[in-house]
């Protein structure tokens, strides 16, 4: 299998090839390596990428892919912490002759009193609330042998209760921007924590008149660590598009 070579997380692996996909397609086998981690500390660790693609290029696992996969790291990094810290704490109330403190156990989410704001690591931003179901059901695909990660979907004409639900604990949010402003303007969902922005289709998104939308998302995300911008063309001003929000102006994949 040919995505064995990039190097993604072995759940990654295992859900494309349930979905059949036994090699990358040309746009996955040029974006996925640039889009991993760096250790390029210039770069924020992570390159910033305009690339141009047409749709049925397979574009969509080419950015999903590598977000995922920094995810799943960041996650299995996070609970390894919260092992060692439980073992050291073990540990030491046993030297003191004291019994195993107890783990704390996670909050219930469903419950009202704890309630707090979504704070998704990962945001892909459609220009259509079509594409954006498409990119989210492909997600979900994508994450079905990895434990604890979420994907929530945020679009418009759809209950507002169900997707609030939905978007506790999700890792990464897929949205059309007018809704997910609107949950940020109600204080649903918290948008500073946005490690990986990824923005599809921007040449529809500006045909859709989703510039002021996407400046004030550039902004909440401010402390992002990467941007991925993808687009059927480079016109003139996609590149004045990609000019504010690339971090180094991105490395262009064609
Ligand atoms: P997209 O360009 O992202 O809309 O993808 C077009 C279609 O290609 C979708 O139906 C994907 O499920 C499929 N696809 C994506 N990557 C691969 C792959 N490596 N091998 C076979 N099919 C793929």
């Amino acid at each position: 299998n040919g995505f064995v070579e990039l190097g993604l997380a072995p759940e990654l692996i295992q859900a494309v090839a349930d979905l059949g996909y036994t090699q990358p397609t040309a746009v996955q086998q040029r974006v996925i390596p640039l889009a991993l981690p760096t250790h390029d500390p210039s770069h924020h660790g992570y390159n910033d990428l305009m690339v141009s693609s047409q749709t049925g290029s397979g574009k969509t696992a080419a950015f999903l892919l590598p977000v995922l996969h920094t995810l799943i790291q960041q996650q299995a990094d996070a609970a390894n912490r919260e092992r060692e810290e439980y073992e050291r704490a073990c540990a030491d109330a046993a030297a003191k002759g004291e019994p195993a403190p107890k783990r704390h156990k996670r909050k219930d989410p469903t419950n009202p009193r704890n309630f707090k704001a979504a704070v998704p690591g990962a945001l892909v931003l459609c220009p259509t609330r079509e594409l954006a179901q498409q990119v989210a059901h492909d997600a979900i695909e994508l994450v079905k042998h990895c434990r604890g990660l979420r994907i929530a979907n945020v679009v418009g004409g759809m209950p507002y209760q169900l997707q609030i639900a939905k978007l506790q604990n999700a890792g990464l949010v897929v949205a059309t921007p007018g809704r997910l402003l609107d949950l940020q303007r109600s204080m649903q969902i918290k948008l500073d924590q946005v490690q990986f922005l990824v923005v599809d289709e921007a040449d529809r998104m500006l045909d859709l008149g989703f510039t002021d939308d996407l400046a004030e998302i550039n902004a909440l995300t401010a402390n992002r660590r990467q941007t991925m911008m993808f687009s059927a063309t480079f016109a003139p001003r996609i590149q004045q598009l990609a000019m504010r929000v690339m971090h180094d102006n991105g490395s262009q994949v064609k």
